[in-house]
């Protein structure tokens, strides 16, 4: 199928562009359209007016002290590839790197992955995960959403239509800090069935003082994990016997479909292991 007939404008700065999708009720950003344009042309979506945001400058990457704060466009292969990000957010790095495939990561946007907000998706996934936030604008000034609070439903965050997201922020990973994204698919490059992105920070004596977890893939939209992880807290090591009390965990406490929460279960264990072994080694190189 094609897309219904639309019509396109290529915004120079953010406030054209939210005059422009102030000025229609069918209007729609587009970033990357490695989401949009698939909808669309299966006529799933039919946006009269598209407003690209490609050359309104979202596409930096900072860090704030203790803060990073990354542009709304800027695109998943970046954020896979950044000395920046690997250092200060490796979960994001890692996440970034199982979407799609070279072409999608290409074009795709984390700001357009937030949006569209699908319920495999890694990236809305590391945001609940690492308890982030986005930055929106409209008409009306900014505000700053939490990630618990930005997702809603399949493909539904509470944006209203004519917002914009500026920059997504996230917390700096510190020294001791590990992470990992473990996931499942059918196939390389398929979306993921189910995933499990974790974050751990340890003390200098090794152990884990803070934890932020999220599932995809059990519900429609990613669900915080963190206090079904809570055993992580206090432990020096990813023993045998934590990972096997976390897969039972996992596999008892959460709702839905029973193979997918195992699968979860499985995904926690191994994102748990991986977390403590990164951390070993962020810590060893920091010495
Ligand atoms: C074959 C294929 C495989 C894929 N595999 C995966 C995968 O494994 N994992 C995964 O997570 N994704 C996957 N994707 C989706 C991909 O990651 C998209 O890039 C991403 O979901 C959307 O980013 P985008 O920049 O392309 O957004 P677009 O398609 O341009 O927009 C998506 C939505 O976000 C809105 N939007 C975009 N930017 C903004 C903004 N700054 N402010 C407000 N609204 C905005 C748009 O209006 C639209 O509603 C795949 C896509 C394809 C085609």
């Amino acid at each position: 199928m094609k897309p219904a007939p639309f019509d396109y404008v290529r915004c120079a700065n953010v406030p054209e562009a939210i005059a422009a999708l102030s000025g229609d009720e069918g209007a729609k950003v587009i970033a990357g359209g490695q989401s949009l344009v698939p909808l669309m042309a299966m006529r799933l979506a039919r946006p009269t007016l598209l407003v690209d945001v490609n050359d309104v400058g979202l596409d930096g990457i900072t860090v704030e002290r203790d803060v990073i704060r990354i542009g709304a466009c800027t695109r998943h292969r970046r954020l896979e590839r950044d000395p920046v990000i690997a250092r200060v957010a490796p979960l994001l790095q890692e996440a970034a790197g199982l979407i799609g495939y070279p072409a999608i990561r290409t074009r795709g946007t984390i700001g357009g992955s937030l949006v569209h907000a699908d319920p495999v998706a890694e990236l809305p996934t590391v945001l609940v995960a690492a308890g982030g936030f986005v930055v929106v604008r409209s008409g009306a000034g900014t505000r700053v959403i939490a990630a618990v609070d930005l997702f809603t439903g399949f493909l539904d965050t509470t944006l209203e239509h004519d917002e914009i997201v500026e920059d997504v922020l996230l917390p700096v990973a510190g020294t001791r800090h590990g992470s990992s994204f473990c996931e499942w698919s059918p196939r390389e490059g398929d979306f993921a069935t189910a995933g499990v992105a974790l974050a751990i920070e340890r003390d200098d004596d090794g152990r884990c003082v803070a934890l932020g977890a999220a599932a995809c893939g059990l519900a429609s939209v990613p669900l915080d994990c963190s206090t079904l992880l809570a055993a992580v807290l206090g432990e020096t090591s990813a023993s045998g016997a934590l990972l096997r009390q976390i897969a039972r965990v996992m596999r008892a406490d959460l709702a839905g479909d029973p193979d997918r929460a195992d699968l979860v279960g499985l995904l926690a264990a191994r994102a748990v292991h991986r977390a403590f072994a990164r951390s070993d080694e962020r810590s060893a190189a920091a010495a």
